[in-house]
């Protein structure tokens, strides 16, 4: 998830100021090229407070090596021991990597590389291409994303992989294709497929995801074409934005004891009233906006270092 989606699920009745704003702000986070990203986080540097978290976590290059550890929550944590991934695989191909947010629990890149490879048999999907996992030492993130700060988030573009494989520039300006109608009620049919379907799901059915995050419209149309079994549609969540992506999370890994995990998703497909109400505030977010609020220019507010939790101070500035 990015920020702005992060507080619009904080904020119900401000959401439809917030999609002005995203509206206003153009395609989400994980759709920058490499020039708009690198301009956003050169122009937050030169504000950001010096101990800000986000500054530590944001700059630093490499993992702390050792045995994986996970600390602390999907949107507040670290890890170390984290691994990249190849940035080119059989099945898969790394976005964006000017970023250098390849990075997960070895679990999850794993879980990444398995899926990569199961897709173009049980999914007839081609291969992935991956956009944002983790920092090397996870935390927060410069530009976008609220959550993917312990390594065991991912976003896969739902554009299948080209036979061919993508340069560098490619990789950083290529776009992927907005799956969702432009009145955000559902599904664009000219870009969803069955293979989509198959994706998501085989990416739902993997013991170890927790959830996986779709844009409304696409839980929607998932509820629509399931068919009979349909017990993996649980693992999967509407939320703001994911739209040109799917967000896999997985669950802490066993043993960390300091990874604290997400309450379990409730049982059933979640289909019907519960997605009929988020396309509903969706739509009403993009089409009846609130006039905008100027409000006066503050330097940008950021949560300290010393406010993470111990074990992550001094992953970061481990050396
Ligand atoms: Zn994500």
């Amino acid at each position: 998830m990015n920020r702005i989606v992060a507080k619009t699920v904080a904020c119900w009745l401000g959401c439809a100021l917030v999609a002005a704003a995203m509206l206003a702000a153009g395609p989400a986070a994980a759709q920058e090229t490499m020039t708009e990203e690198m301009a956003r986080r050169a122009k937050l540097l030169e504000t950001l407070p010096k101990d800000a978290a986000k500054r530590h976590f944001g700059t630093v290059k490499a993992a702390l090596p050792g045995p994986p550890r996970t600390i602390g929550s999907y949107a507040k944590g670290c890890m170390a021991g984290a691994r990249a991934l190849a940035t080119d695989g059989p099945a898969w191909q790394v976005m964006r990597l000017s970023r250098n947010r390849n990075w997960g629990h070895p679990d999850l890149i794993a879980l990444i590389e398995r899926l990569a490879k199961a897709a173009p048999k049980e999914a007839s999907w081609r291969g992935l291409l991956v956009g944002d996992i983790s920092q090397p030492r996870g935390g927060p993130m410069l530009t976008g994303h609220a959550s993917h700060q312990i390594g065991l988030d991912a976003d896969i573009w739902l554009t299948p992989m080209p036979t061919r494989k993508l340069s560098g520039s490619e990789r950083e300006t290529m776009t992927a294709t907005n799956i969702v109608a432009a009145d955000w009620m559902d599904i664009n049919p000219q870009h969803w497929t069955k293979a989509h379907v198959a994706l998501i799901r085989l990416a739902a059915e993997q013991p170890a995801v927790a959830r996986i995050f779709v844009n409304p419209a696409i839980k929607k149309a998932l509820c629509r074409d399931a068919g009979t079994d349909r017990a993996w549609l649980s693992k999967v969540r509407p939320i703001w934005g994911h739209n040109y992506h799917f967000h896999i999370r997985i669950t802490c890994p066993a043993g960390d004891e300091a990874c604290q995990d997400q309450t379990p998703p409730p049982g059933g497909d979640g289909c019907g009233q519960e997605v009929a109400e988020w396309i509903e505030r969706q739509h009403k977010a993009y089409f009846s906006p609130r006039p905008p609020v100027t409000e006066p220019e503050r330097p940008p507010k950021a949560m300290p270092l010393s406010a993470m939790p111990d074990a992550c101070q001094k992953i970061v500035l481990a050396r």
